[in-house]
């Protein structure tokens, strides 16, 4: 069986999903391989922009080109995280030189990017003619040799694609399709989170039995392992193994190293989420055994960074962390509750290596709060802010706008309250809200597609208030992103690696 993480998402970390699936194959003596075609294909397409544009004539693409490896040597360097121009430099020269690499005008790639100006990834005949087409993709050069290459040497009934973001679909299609025309007796698997989204989507049909013999969704582990001939519980858990990737190549200062502690959300309730909406059930590895595995895999690994993937961080694994500090840094999702207004407590948790918190506080009107179920009180957000700054933990805070329980006034105090706690917000991340299209909200309110594409998993909706997209959207750039203190935080952000990189910026 072969693995794969298909182009394009950033390339900073190994992909987690594969490397649990990984385990779960190797527990049960299954023959497998693993490959990051998303790490490989753009450092591929890199290489070969540099041999086959020397001498541009723009200067910007001439200077990206001569610099590269300095640039990537820079990205891993810890010491570019001390100076934002330094970084911003390096990451968009890189940037420069993969999207130089590409020909074709009408597809735009990025470090986090894949855009194609025809071709959809919400509409099912757009991904069916990716895979028509594969020899189109930029990417084919290189699947072509490495995919078969590995299918010689490994001789796979099976290939799995892991399809998490949007940005991958494309790509993965492209990748489908040439398998399927070149080795029809291989059966072809996809799951992932962007899959899991579609079959939960209200009205999924699936159009592309011809191409894709199995979908997974949710966690793939016992579903995978039922292909193979091999019964296991949906309960059992498996250890990632990274053993195959290759830490060094990602563009990171040192290695990061991905975990989930569960999956699903154990709150569960914020009327905006597309967990809730999809339904998807928590599932918590359980405290020992996720501080086990961290331990085990840190000891393994020897990360700069843990990155934690859970949707919100339990306080039982946080409690859990301080009693036994994994050992390097780390960061992720946190709910704010009570315990963040602890000084004690917070202080605790800088000493087990915690270096930023991502917090979802989408509002500063409590009514806003509550009428999206959100379950915190802005006093408590407060506290927290300050608290965490005071302990010298980063927050990294997310703000939603356009909710239907949202008006202009309200959204005014939201800009107050990012004004009021600027010194204590490390970063931020704007959002205009999107209703998913099975939430309870989106069967209470007059909604209509937007996105004219049958894998859209969002849908338009007619604002109560009558405060529309493009007034949201209006408030946000105009006039949000235009306090001068909320602009100065936004500056901070890393470009196109985002919340991924501004851990580095933040540890000492
Ligand atoms: S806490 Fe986060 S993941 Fe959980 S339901 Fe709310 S938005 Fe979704």
């Amino acid at each position: 069986m072969i693995l794969i993480y298909p182009p394009v998402a950033k390339a900073c970390e190994p992909p987690a999903g594969i490397a649990k699936l990984s385990g779960a194959l190797k527990h049960h003596g299954i023959k497998h391989s693993v490959l990051d075609a998303n790490l490989e294909g753009q450092l591929f397409l890199m290489d070969s922009a540099l041999e086959n544009t020397r001498g541009s004539r723009d200067t910007w693409t001439a200077r990206a080109m001569r610099n590269f490896e300095r640039n990537l040597g820079a990205l891993k360097d810890g010491n570019t995280y001390r100076s934002k121009d330094r970084y911003r430099r390096a990451v968009m020269d890189i940037n420069r030189v993969l999207e130089k690499s590409v020909a074709n005008d009408e597809i735009t790639i990025s470090l986090a990017n894949y855009q194609h100006d025809n071709l959809s990834p919400l509409r099912s005949p757009d991904l069916l003619k990716a895979a028509e087409n594969p020899e189109l993709n930029p990417f084919y050069p290189y699947f072509k040799r490495r995919l078969s290459g590995l299918i010689e040497k490994e001789q796979p009934s099976t290939i799995g694609f892991s399809l998490t973001y949007l940005s991958q679909a494309l790509c993965t299609f492209a990748m489908l399709g040439f398998l399927k025309r070149k080795y029809p007796e291989i059966t072809l698997v996809c799951g992932g989170g962007l899959v899991t989204s579609w079959i939960r989507r209200p009205g999924w049909h699936n159009s592309f039995s011809g191409l894709v013999d199995h979908f997974i969704e949710g966690p793939g582990e016992s579903a995978l392992l039922s292909l193979a001939g091999i019964r296991a519980g949906f309960k059992m858990h498996y250890t990632p193994i990274y053993d195959s990737l290759s830490f060094r190549d990602y563009l990171s200062p040192g290695a990061v190293l991905p975990y989930s502690g569960s999956s699903g959300c154990f709150w569960n309730r914020c009327s905006f989420c597309p967990e809730k909406a999809e339904g998807n059930r928590y599932v918590p590895v359980g405290i020992q055994r996720a501080t086990a595995d961290i331990a085990f895999l840190v000891k393994q690994t020897r990360p700069a960074l843990i990155h934690l993937l859970d949707n919100s961080i339990s306080m039982a694994l946080m409690k859990s962390l301080i009693n036994e500090p994994p050992g390097a840094s780390w960061y992720g999702f946190a709910r704010i509750e009570d315990e963040l207004t602890n000084m004690d407590f917070c202080l605790a948790l800088k000493r087990t290596g915690c270096v930023m918190l991502k917090l979802g506080v989408e509002s500063g009107e409590q009514a806003v709060l509550d009428r999206m179920q959100k379950g915190i009180d802005l006093q408590t957000a407060s506290l927290a802010l300050k608290t965490l700054k005071r302990a010298g933990i980063a927050s990294y805070v997310y703000l939603l706008f356009g909710t239907p329980g949202e008006t202009l006034a309200d959204a005014r105090r939201t800009l107050d309250f990012t004004v009021k706690h600027a010194a204590e917000i490390g970063f931020l991340n704007l959002a205009l809200f999107n209703m998913p299209v099975g939430s309870l909200e989106a069967q209470e309110l007059k909604t209509s597609s937007f996105y004219e594409g049958d894998l859209s998993l969002y849908t338009d909706f007619e604002h109560p208030g009558g405060w529309n997209r493009k007034s949201v959207r209006q408030f946000i750039e105009g006039e949000f992103k235009r306090h001068e203190m909320v602009s100065a935080i936004l500056k901070k952000e890393p470009p196109l690696f985002t919340s991924n990189h501004a851990s580095f910026f933040v540890m000492e």
